[in-house]
């Protein structure tokens, strides 16, 4: 049997993307980890924008901060940018708390940016690549990447491009590795954009090792509701069980789909054809709220 989640340990809630007041956010450091705290989240990384953020000091033993940073560039003479969000554990990450990324943003491309996350041990994900309203060709030149956000709540309440579905299966029908993060890129400038979008990661234990080890697994799921309780492949059939849900659906290689539309089913199951590279797990329920698997490579 292949699973997308590890066998064992437990669920920990957690938003990857957010600003305070150290940049466009309204809420203080402490007022944001509370919101998230106070609503059942395991952890948050705190990404302000050219600030690097570590905030330790709002950590406790069941609330993680992950240090984190989002980075911009635009590319000159149009109206797209590249946003990367880069997130790390403390012992991993090399810029200091506070660190001011002081550069001319038409001057650095969106490699440059990521690499340069990268080289301080920070793991990017590109942030809303619909609000972006990047060409393919130019994200995808975007690397290294760990992933990409799927769901962007705060960009879904302000003008409704806060989904990325095609973007993430243009990525994998290319055959490259990536996972899909749902967020809040919290700002609280008007519109209480906490709580829409998350991450479900199945780890053994709440530590930054722990939960960080278990997103460069794949064992975690995005969502803006509905919960991925088990995906994986057996004896050649992939199964998925949710919460309750009126759409189920499979992305595969070769294949374009395979849904099951069902009013309140909690499973559904697909036959590999044997052609499939990656397959992922996709549901909807019924007040449109969705989720997403990671996909499992074959
Ligand atoms: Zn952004
Ligand atoms: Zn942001």
């Amino acid at each position: 049997m292949k699973s997308a989640f590890i066998s064992g340990g437990k669920w920990y809630k957690g938003n990857t993307h957010a600003h305070t007041t150290i940049s466009d956010g309204r809420m203080i450091p402490q007022e944001l980890a509370n919101t998230y705290k106070s609503r059942g989240y395991s952890f948050l990384a705190i990404t302000d924008h050219r600030r690097y953020g570590i905030h330790s000091e709002l950590q406790s033993d069941n609330f993680l901060i992950f240090p984190g940073v989002e980075l911009d560039v635009v590319i000159p003479g149009t109206f797209e940018v590249h946003h990367i969000v880069g997130i790390s554990t403390p012992d991993k990450n090399k810029f200091a708390h506070g660190h001011k990324f002081d550069y001319d943003g038409t001057k650095l491309t969106g490699k440059s940016i990521a690499e340069l996350l990268a080289d301080g041990g920070n793991y990017c994900i590109y942030a809303h690549p619909t609000w972006s309203q990047i060409r393919f060709e130019e994200f995808d030149k975007v690397e290294p990447i760990i992933g990409m956000e799927i769901f962007n709540y705060t960009t879904y309440l302000g003008g409704n491009t806060g989904y990325a579905d095609a973007y993430f299966d243009r990525l994998l029908y290319d055959n490259k590795r990536a996972f899909c993060f749902a967020c809040d890129d919290t700002h609280n400038n008007g519109k209480a954009d906490y709580g829409g979008g998350f991450i479900m990661v199945k780890a053994e234990e709440l530590s930054h090792k722990s939960i960080m080890q278990a997103i460069l697994k794949g064992s975690f799921y995005a969502s803006t509701g509905p919960e991925i309780k088990e995906f994986y492949i057996e004896d050649g059939i992939a199964h998925m069980k949710t919460s309750p849900c009126k759409t189920h659906t499979f992305y595969a290689t070769n294949l374009r789909g395979f849904a099951q539309h069902v009013v309140g089913a909690t499973e559904f199951s697909y036959k590999l054809n044997g052609k499939e590279k990656f397959i992922r797990a996709f549901c909807e329920d019924n007040n449109g709220k969705k989720a997403w698997s990671q996909p499992i490579y074959l």
